[in-house]
């Protein structure tokens, strides 16, 4: 794409388009290719399918230009995000690091821990919320910042975060999953590591897996694109095909998911059987004032506390617009009883509720009548 222009709507439309060709597609469809012809010394992009693929070019552009609009950036795209994850974890740390983790983010995080110190990495870990996390800095290799995190939507300071950080000679990478490069700009906050998953509302349609990490620097970005290749964690190119589609309508999506989470939001406060109502966009949330500085959307969940397990289960079973499903996101409503799962530190009545893109009306009617049922 040539130029940068300054609407992200329009950005999001073009990211990663190669220039026209006549008689040529739009957006490339996928390229299924295990390996390409290739003769003589091994020059150029793309000869076997586990290093290279413009499938993945095209994604990756695009991403990019998403998280750093006009700057110079790589973007290395991932099978999934813990793929993404592991992959600028397991290439920047050594034998004898000290990393500091959130201690309430993406619950597969804790499984990592026990790899980590395996390998003779140590595990810090403080909470993400009131900036916790700096108390724990000193002399860590690097820092791991999830903001919002994943299920208890406390946001921290990215900005602050980080120049601690570097000051103290680490590294900084930021899981931006729920936000998405729409939402929220880890690198232009000062991050090294812009990571997330992108099964969640990047790509939107819950459909595919994905991961992406994206940083300034080339070296780094090398690193990691070799982890990739050592570890063989590569997106299938109709992964990757899919996930640059659904691009285009990132701003559409997160424009009304996120109205819709906040009219959702405010919907829940007027209720009594409501409790630990969490929401970054909601004025009065505890994380409202740091996420109006760095977010440029909120998100699409939202999360709250029912009574008990029983409640929250009757509640779940009585709304008809919305899936009883993990993962969010996506342009249809989920919600779940997070407890379920066993690994985040929730009560037994934690609902995370993940806003789709049906009418709010319909959506909001349909929340209100289930929380009636689940009440009587
Ligand atoms: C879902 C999620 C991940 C993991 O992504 P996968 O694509 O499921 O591997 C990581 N971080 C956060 C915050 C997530 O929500």
């Amino acid at each position: 794409m040539t130029g940068t222009p300054a609407g992200e709507g329009t950005r999001a439309v073009r990211a990663g388009l190669p220039d026209p060709v006549n008689h040529e597609p739009t957006l490339p469809g996928p390229v299924f290719a295990a390996h390409f012809h290739l003769s003589g010394d091994p020059t150029g992009p793309y000869a076997y399918g586990r290093d290279s693929n413009p499938t993945w070019t095209h994604l990756e552009r695009a991403i990019g230009e998403l998280e750093a609009p006009g700057e110079r950036v790589e973007s290395v795209a991932f099978a999934s995000g813990m793929a993404a994850i592991s992959a600028v974890l397991m290439s920047q740390l050594r034998s004898g690091d000290t990393v500091v983790l959130p201690s309430d983010g993406y619950q597969a995080l804790p499984l990592v821990h026990e790899q980590l110190r395996a390998w003779g990495i140590t595990v810090r870990t403080a909470p993400t919320g009131g900036d916790a996390q700096l108390a724990v800095l000193d002399g860590a290799r690097l820092l791991w910042i999830e903001t919002p995190s994943n299920p208890g939507l406390d946001v921290c300071d990215i900005r602050r975060l980080t120049g601690a950080a570097h000051a103290a000679g680490a590294l900084v990478a930021v899981d931006n999953t729920l936000a998405t490069p729409l939402g929220q700009r880890p690198l232009a906050l000062g991050a090294d590591f812009s990571v997330a998953s992108g099964t969640k509302g990047l790509t939107g349609h819950g459909d595919v897996l994905l991961g992406h990490v994206s940083c300034h620097d080339a070296e780094r970005a090398a690193e990691v694109r070799h982890w990739r290749k050592i570890v063989g964690a590569i997106p299938g190119p109709m992964e990757a095909w899919l996930a640059h589609r659904s691009l285009a309508t990132l701003h559409l999506r997160s424009d009304r998911q996120s109205a819709t989470a906040l009219a959702l939001a405010e919907s829940l406060q007027r209720r009594t059987e409501v409790t630990g109502l969490r929401y970054p966009g909601l004025p009065g949330d505890p994380s409202h004032p740091v996420a109006s500085r760095q977010m440029r959307r909120f998100g699409c969940v939202v999360s709250f506390v029912l009574p008990d397990r029983d409640h929250a289960e009757r509640f779940l079973s009585a709304l008809t617009l919305v899936d009883d499903a993990t993962s969010f996101g996506g342009v249809r409503s989920t919600a779940e009883r997070r407890r379920r799962w066993g690994g985040d530190d929730v009560p037994e009545g934690f609902i995370r509720f993940s806003v789709g893109a049906e009418d709010p009306g319909d959506l909001l009617a349909d929340v209100a009548r289930a929380l009636d049922a689940a009440a009587r």
